[in-house]
């Protein structure tokens, strides 16, 4: 579920684009924009533009992906000053596999949100120390401080 170019390029024959219809792309990206709020609302992420990544495309993978759940690309534009100001700038496009928007058990905001750590982390930190701390925070506490 991550950047994994080899894969890519070696599972994409005969594997067709996947746009999925009106309802599963609202779906999907209702899902992105959960995460994306929940995020905001947690500490973790308090010097982050997560603003960035609300124009970042959410679409679905190639079919059949029978093993990976989501995927994250970085754009060129992004990584050519290495580090780029904000995590909308350095990501292309997160997908997520189609089926987890029927599977409505969480799974679907839980991939998302990985995907979007890869796109707040960047490329070199993949699936570093840093990654996984952020990630075993999901569902993110956002209880509110009032009484
Ligand atoms: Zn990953």
């Amino acid at each position: 579920m991550n950047k994994g170019y080899g894969d890519r390029v070696r599972t994409r024959r005969n594997r067709p684009r996947v746009i999925g219809t009106f309802n599963e792309r609202i779906l999907a990206l209702q899902a992105a924009q959960r995460v994306l709020e929940t995020m905001k609302k947690s500490h973790e992420f308090a010097d982050i533009n997560l603003d960035s990544l609300s124009t970042t495309i959410v679409g679905f993978l190639r079919e059949p992906a029978p093993q990976l759940l989501g995927f994250c690309s970085y754009s060129k534009k992004g990584n050519q000053n290495g580090r780029s100001s904000n995590p909308g700038e350095r990501t292309w496009r997160i997908l997520v596999n189609r089926k987890l928007v029927h599977a409505r058990d969480g799974e679907l905001e839980a991939t998302i949100y990985h995907e979007y750590l890869h796109a707040v982390l960047g490329h070199d930190e993949n699936h570093g120390p840093n990654f996984q701390a952020l990630e075993s925070l999901w569902p993110l506490s956002t209880q509110e401080v009032e009484k």
